[in-house]
């Protein structure tokens, strides 16, 4: 067939489904989730593109997904009226990873010993099918277009595009058909109860009707196809809200925190947010993106609209606004005023969800902190409004060994003790054996130890919490005096303070302009010297990252 284009895979696909053909992983059904999370996706696009082009879906199909099983032929094909893919998308999107957030993960896998647990733990969307399917078939026809493409591929190497057959061609008539031949150890996938448990567990809140085709009998619908976030919190269980979460965020683990209302006055919207309890693999891309889904009643706009600030992009769900117009442009969603309103309000509540899950289940608080803390203090230094409300937030590993909020860092100050203690490092290892801990030692002061890197940043701003200024140990204006010593220690014995004027001349005279001045402290206790920063320069640890990236 000359008319047929073969393609290579890109490196890191072709790495991706050699690791799933060899893999010994048996839970192969989040396969099924991805096609219709994608299926689901395509038909969100197709509804979003036709407010402005309504010719798009006219009198045709209306957006939905059917699933069907063929035993005769050993296929499963899950097939979608949503906007489809023209042969270029074909190539583009069924031949290379785009989402950074995948390559890293698709790195981890490889390096992993059994990194095969991982798929199940995030997915890796329209590749998983190979684990189930030794050759799939997509057959597609983008809404509004007159050619119908086949691609088709057995793994390995690369996959092949065509035009349809005219048969094929006949039938899509929009959107996506995907064929799966199965694989022999695969075939439980024909069985509709196999295919119900699993739409039951995992596409529920798909908000098209899945429609499951069978060869006798008429299709049946087997999602409950609503908007949740529209029904109210008294009908809903956690159960409920925990599968929401999965397949509205596409996710694999339980949320940590579940946030559901509805706002009614100037403006009325719904909202139903989720934070996971687990971190994903592009937390720490450049773009900062969050991923909160924008609805304009019940009709999804967009994942793009910045509804989060960059420091809660780990955030997942919806918004869906009563008010807004339904044709939103690109320039809308920058400008909106009443866009502008609502992520300020959402934000705020956001907030004081999180510190009411800190009192009330600091278990599932603790989960959030433990994965996302170290981008929750990206606010400190961005959301000068919420600062305060951030660093009571916070957790900190001390040098007590437990993890601190600064309320209770308050709480243990010692006699006369009127700031709070901190020092930067890499490791709280590293940090614990830093002799500019000596003197807080002497006297049982806690310090704070940051390690996380973004922790060089907010500090370098004069902080205060509940009225105590949060200090430096590695800069120069500490003094310990007034704090009663209680430990003993040798710095304790008497010293001969008329020796102190000469040994810092010499010490003055030999350092020359390698330093700017050299004191005497009351610092250490066991270390002989030790260097700091100046009370007004840059923090050492700052100065350290910043050389680093300039580098
Ligand atoms: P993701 O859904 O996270 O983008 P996938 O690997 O699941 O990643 O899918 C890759 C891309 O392929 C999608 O972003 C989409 O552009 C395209 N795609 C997959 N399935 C369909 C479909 N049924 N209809 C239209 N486009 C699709
Ligand atoms: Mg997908």
């Amino acid at each position: 067939d000359t008319a047929t284009v073969s393609h290579s895979f890109q490196a890191e696909v072709s790495e991706l489904l050699h690791l799933m053909v060899h893999s010994v992983y048996s839970e192969t059904d989040i396969f099924l989730r991805e096609l219709v999370s994608n299926a689901s996706d395509a038909c969100d696009k197709l509804r979003y593109e036709a407010i402005a082009r309504p010719e798009l879906i006219g009198d045709g199909e209306p957006p939905q997904i059917r699933i069907i099983p063929d035993k005769t032929a050993n296929t499963l094909t899950i097939a979608d009226s949503g906007i489809g893919m023209d042969r270029q998308e074909l190539i583009d999107h069924l031949g290379t990873i785009a989402r950074s957030g995948t390559k890293a993960f698709v790195q981890k896998l490889a390096e992993a010993k059994d990194g095969t647990g991982l798929i199940g733990q995030f997915g890796v969307g329209f590749y998983s099918a190979f684990m189930v399917a030794d050759r799939i078939t997509v057959i597609s026809r983008r809404a509004g277009g007159s050619e119908v493409w086949t691609w088709t591929s057995s793994g390995g190497a690369g996959f092949e595009v065509a035009p349809s057959s005219e048969e094929d061609a006949n039938r899509v008539t929009r959107g996506t058909e995907i064929v799966l031949h199965l694989k022999d150890d695969a075939k439980k996938y024909l069985e509709t109860y196999e295919i119900e448990r699993i739409v039951t567990a995992y596409s529920d809140n798909i908000q098209f009707p899945i429609m499951l085709v069978q060869p006798e009998g008429e299709p049946r619908q087997i999602n409950s196809a609503s908007a949740l976030w529209q029904r109210s919190k008294s009908e809903l269980s956690a159960e409920d809200y925990a599968k929401a979460y999965k397949s509205i965020a596409n996710a694999f683990d339980e949320p940590a925190m579940t946030l559901h209302y509805r706002a009614e006055g100037r403006y009325s919207y719904a909202v139903l947010l989720f934070a996971p309890s687990t971190k994903p693999f592009d937390l720490f891309e450049p773009a900062r993106k969050g991923k909160v889904k924008l609805y304009v009643r019940r009709v999804f706009i967009t994942d793009d609209a910045d509804l989060m600030p960059a420091y809660l992009r780990f955030i997942r769900g919806v918004i869906d606004s009563e008010d807004l117009p339904l044709n939103l442009s690109r320039e809308m969603l920058q400008n909106n005023p009443q866009l502008a309103q609502i992520r300020k309000a959402v934000t705020t509540r956001v907030i004081s969800e999180l510190e009411q899950l800190a009192e009330k289940d600091a278990e599932n608080f603790d989960k959030i902190w433990e994965s996302f803390g170290a981008v929750i203090k990206e606010g400190l230094y961005e959301d000068f409004e919420r600062r305060d409300k951030l660093l009571a937030l916070a957790r900190f590993i001390t040098t007590s060994g437990e993890k601190r909020s600064l309320k209770q860092y308050v709480e243990g100050l010692k006699e006369n003790q009127t700031e709070i203690y901190f020092l930067v490092g890499d490791s709280i290892e590293r940090l614990k054996s830093n002799p500019r801990l000596e003197a807080a030692k002497a006297r049982g002061v806690e310090v704070l130890l940051l390690t996380d890197p973004v922790d060089a940043f907010w500090t370098s701003a004069r902080l205060e919490f509940d009225g105590k200024p949060l200090k430096s140990l590695s800069q120069g204006d500490i003094n310990f005096d007034p704090i009663p010593v209680t430990e003993s220690t040798p710095a304790d014995e008497a010293q001969p303070a008329a020796d102190e004027a000469n040994t810092i001349a010499l010490i003055k005279a030999s350092l020359g302009d390698h330093v700017t001045d050299v004191k005497v402290s009351t610092r250490l206790t066991t270390s002989a010297s030790c260097l700091v920063a100046g009370s007004h320069g840059p923090d050492r640890e700052l100065e350290r990252i910043l050389s680093q990236q300039a580098r």
